[in-house]
C-alpha cells in the first residue's frame, strides 16, 4: 500500500523514529509500514496534550461536541476507504468493515448529543451548594486489535466531549486506521487536543506510569488490563477497564433448536469469534441438544471463510499470528476431550484462516470451555437443571455479557437477572448501545462505558459549597 501513514503530535503529521511492517492477516505478508513512536515522542505528545488542556477545556460544550460531529461526518465521508483498510489490517469481511466505521461514526455523534449539567444539590437558607463536572486533564485511550476504530471512537467520544485532551495508542497490529483517523482529526482540533502514537507492544508501562496523564481508558485482555491497573497505581489516576469475557448462551427449552442455533452461531462466529460479548460457550437441554448441535454443524460447514476483500466473504481470518495458533491449539487440545463436529483445522492456505468449529460433549473443565478462546471455536455443553446449569455459567471469573433464548420473556429474564455479568441480552445479539452503559463484572473489567454514566467517568465532580459572608 503506497499510503504515507504519519502519527500525529501536536497538530503535526510526523514521521516516526523507525517503522514496523503491517501484516494483512487474510495473506500473511506485509502489507503496509506504520511508523513508531518512541519515550521521547510520548513527551512531545504529553507535553503537547499538557498545553492544549486549558483552552480544549474552557471551550463550551457545544462547541467541543461540534468538533467531535465533525469527526463523525469526515469519517462518513470516507466510509469506504476507512472500511478497506480496516479490512486490510484486521481480516473482518468489507460488510462488517463498513459497519464499524459507521457505527464508531453513530457512537461519537452519540456522545457528542449529551451534556454535563452541574446539580443543585442544595439551595436553602442562603446556602448554595452546586456539583459541576469538570474534565480530568490527558486521557490515554489503549485499544485492541478486534475493534480498532469502534473501540477508539467509544473513548474519543466522551473524552473530548468531557474537554479532556487525549493521546491515543492502537494495537501494533491494527494501527493503521487509527492513523488514518489521526489525519482527519489534524484538520479539526486544535493542534495537541488529540495525539496517535504507535508501537510495537512497548510504549503501554510508560503511558500508564506517566505522571502528567489523569486517565487510562483501556479495551483489552484481562491480563493486560491487571498491568494497567498496577502501573496507574503510582499517580492514582482514574482507570477504565474494559477486559475480557467467557460468555455463555443458555438456551431454554421452549424453543426452536434450527432457529435459536443460527442466532448463536451468528454471536459465536462474527468477526471470526474475536468479540469480547461473542457467545463463547453455549448451553443447551438435553431434549434439544442433538438437533441444536446438527444446526450449528450445517452452518459451520455453509460458511463462506475468505479474505474478507472478497465478494461474499462471511468470516475472515483469525487477525494475527499469535492468536491463530492459540486458537489451532486450543481446538487441538479439545480434539480428545469433545467431538468436533465441523471445521477442527486451520484452512490449507496462506494467511490465518480457521474455519469455525463446533465442539460437542465436551467437559466443563476444558480449556476451551473455561478460557476466554476469542476465535471461531464453539463448544456446546449439555444441561438438564436450571439450577445447577446457573452455578456452571457464573463459575468464571469473567462477567462480561451473555444471552438467553426462549419464547417465555419472563421465564427468560428470571433466568437471566441470576447470571453474574455486566449485560445480559435476551433473545438478541450484541446489543450495544452507546446511550445504555456497558460494563464488566468481575474481572471484566471496571468502570463503565456508554451512557451518560460513561461520559461522567472522563469527569471529575466538584463541589461549590457557598453562603454569604456575612452568614459564615
Ligand atoms: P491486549 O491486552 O494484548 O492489548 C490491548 C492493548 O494494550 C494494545 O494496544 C497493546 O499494545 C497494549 N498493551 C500491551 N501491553 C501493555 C502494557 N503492559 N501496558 C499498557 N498497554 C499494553 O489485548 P488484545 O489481544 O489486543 O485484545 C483482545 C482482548 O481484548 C480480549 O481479551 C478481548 O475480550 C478484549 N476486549 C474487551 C472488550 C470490552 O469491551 N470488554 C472489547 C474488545 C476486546
Amino acid at each position: 500500500m503506497s499510503h504515507d501513514f504519519r502519527l500525529l503530535i501536536d497538530g503535526e503529521l510526523r514521521a516516526g523514529v523507525s517503522g514496523f511492517d503491517v501484516v494483512n492477516p487474510a495473506t500473511g505478508r506485509p502489507f503496509a509500514q506504520c511508523p513508531k513512536a518512541d519515550a521521547a515522542m510520548l513527551e512531545q505528545a504529553v507535553e503537547a496534550a499538557s498545553r492544549a488542556f486549558p483552552g480544549w477545556a474552557a471551550t463550551p460544550i457545544e462547541q467541543r461536541a461540534a468538533k467531535v460531529e465533525a469527526l463523525a461526518d469526515a469519517l462518513v465521508a470516507r466510509v469506504d476507504e476507512f472500511a478497506a483498510l480496516l479490512t486490510a489490517e484486521q481480516g473482518k469481511p468489507l460488510d462488517q468493515a463498513k459497519k464499524e466505521v459507521l457505527g464508531g461514526a453513530y457512537v461519537m455523534r452519540a456522545f457528542a448529543a449529551m451534556r454535563l449539567e452541574s446539580r443543585v444539590l442544595r439551595e436553602k437558607d442562603g446556602n448554595r451548594i452546586v456539583e459541576q463536572r469538570t474534565p480530568l486533564g490527558i486521557v490515554a485511550a489503549i485499544t485492541p486489535w478486534n475493534f480498532p476504530l469502534m473501540l477508539l471512537a467509544n473513548k474519543i467520544g466522551p473524552a473530548l466531549v468531557a474537554g479532556n485532551t487525549m493521546i491515543c495508542k492502537p494495537a501494533p497490529t491494527t494501527p493503521l486506521t487509527t492513523l488514518l483517523l489521526g489525519e482527519l482529526c489534524r484538520d479539526i482540533f486544535p493542534a495537541g487536543v488529540i495525539n496517535m502514537l504507535c508501537d510495537e507492544n512497548e510504549l503501554g508501562p510508560a503511558i500508564t506510569e506517566h505522571p502528567g496523564i489523569a486517565k487510562i481508558a483501556f479495551t483489552g485482555s484481562t491480563a493486560t488490563g491487571k498491568k494497567v491497573l498496577a502501573s496507574s497505581s503510582g499517580s492514582l489516576k482514574r482507570v477504565t477497564l474494559e477486559l475480557g469475557g467467557n460468555d455463555a448462551s443458555i438456551v431454554l427449552d421452549d424453543v426452536d433448536p434450527v432457529q435459536v442455533a443460527r442466532k448463536v452461531f451468528e454471536g459465536a462466529m462474527r468477526n471470526a469469534g474475536q468479540i469480547c460479548v461473542a457467545i463463547k460457550r453455549a448451553y443447551v437441554p438435553d431434549a434439544l441438544y442433538d438437533d441444536f448441535c446438527d444446526e450449528l454443524a450445517r452452518l459451520a460447514k455453509e460458511a463462506v471463510v475468505d479474505d474478507g476483500a472478497n465478494q461474499g466473504a462471511q468470516i475472515g481470518p483469525v487477525q494475527n499470528r499469535q492468536q491463530f495458533e492459540k486458537v489451532a491449539a486450543l481446538i487441538e487440545e479439545s480434539r480428545s476431550l469433545g467431538t468436533i463436529v465441523a471445521g477442527g483445522a486451520p484452512l490449507d492456505r496462506d494467511g490465518y484462516f480457521i474455519p469455525p468449529t463446533i465442539v460437542r460433549d465436551i467437559p466443563d473443565d476444558a480449556p476451551l470451555v473455561r478460557e476466554e478462546q476469542f476465535g471461531p471455536v464453539l463448544p456446546v455443553l449439555r444441561y438438564s437443571d436450571i439450577d445447577s446449569l446457573l452455578e456452571r455459567v457464573n463459575g468464571t471469573e469473567y462477567g462480561l455479557g451473555g444471552t438467553v433464548w426462549s419464547n417465555n420473556l419472563d421465564r427468560a429474564i428470571a433466568v437471566a437477572e441470576r447470571v453474574t455479568s455486566g449485560t445480559i441480552w435476551v433473545n438478541q445479539l450484541m446489543a450495544i448501545d452507546p446511550t445504555i452503559p456497558f460494563r464488566g463484572l468481575k474481572q471484566s473489567g471496571m468502570g463503565t462505558e456508554m451512557g451518560q454514566e460513561g461520559l461522567e467517568e472522563y469527569t471529575q465532580a466538584q463541589v461549590i459549597n457557598a453562603v454569604a459572608l456575612d452568614a459564615a
